[in-house]
């Protein structure tokens, strides 16, 4: 129906004495061309067997077709950009969660005693026994606070994570990171040991709220981050 309205358009123009080019902008914006078929229409009014040829042209264009056409094509676009909206949305969580920490574990080892009361004394931290030069790993992104000598844990590494939790990692044989050095979830940062008060080789594994923090139990810690042990 456009097109019959743009051609006869074109011609009423053309009859009308207006050249061409005035109406091809028609072809784009088949609105418009009604509103130049009007200025046709008054232009050419002295033309008197142009306009007749024109009107039935624009009277069979349905309007209430038209306006369906609009309708179902915004709803189209609507859909489109709901598609686009949610493909953004999915790539902006998939980055956050790429931004997100990893947590790991910090040893591989044999859990042999859990955070909480033992034997009438309390135990702030977890143990993992492994044989002696076991690689600990830190087990998120962090700082380290300090690495050395430590009361009791013979020698250790406090590492404050990014979240600002603090790993404490005791009893370790050696360290391979000093104070101030960023390290990545997953990187070896000690050895396991048997120093200070130890019956055997393992990592005790604290994790405190924040360097003067209170401590709080690793395991469901980590378990909130998706690691189990
Ligand atoms: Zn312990």
């Amino acid at each position: 129906m456009m097109v019959a309205a743009v051609a006869a358009g074109a011609f009423a123009a053309a009859t009308a004495g207006q050249t061409l080019q005035a109406t091809s902008s028609g072809d784009v914006t088949p609105l418009a061309n009604s509103n130049d078929l009007n200025g046709a229409h008054g232009v050419g009014g002295n033309v008197a067997p142009a306009v007749p040829a024109v009107l039935p042209a624009v009277g069979s264009s349905n309007p209430q077709a038209e306006v369906r056409e609009v309708t179902h094509s915004k709803q189209v676009t609507d859909a489109r950009k709901q598609r686009v909206a949610a493909k953004r949305a999915a790539a902006r969580r998939a980055r956050q969660e790429a931004m997100e920490p990893d947590w790991v574990l910090p040893t591989q080892g044999l859990l042999t005693s859990t955070f909480g009361a033992r034997w009438g004394t309390p135990h702030y931290g977890i143990d993992l026994a492994a044989p002696l030069g076991t690689p600990i790993y830190s087990v998120a992104d962090g700082t380290v606070l300090e690495a050395g000598p430590a009361s009791g844990f013979g020698l250790w590494v406090r590492i404050q994570h990014d979240d600002g939790t603090v790993g404490v990692y005791g009893h370790i044989n050696s360290y391979n990171v000093s104070e101030g050095e960023r390290v990545e979830a997953g990187e070896t940062i000690a050895e396991v040991g048997n120093r200070g008060y130890t019956t055997g080789p393992h990592l005790h594994f604290e994790l405190w709220t924040g360097e003067d923090g209170a401590k709080i139990d690793p395991l469901s810690y980590l378990a909130e981050h998706g690691v189990d042990i």
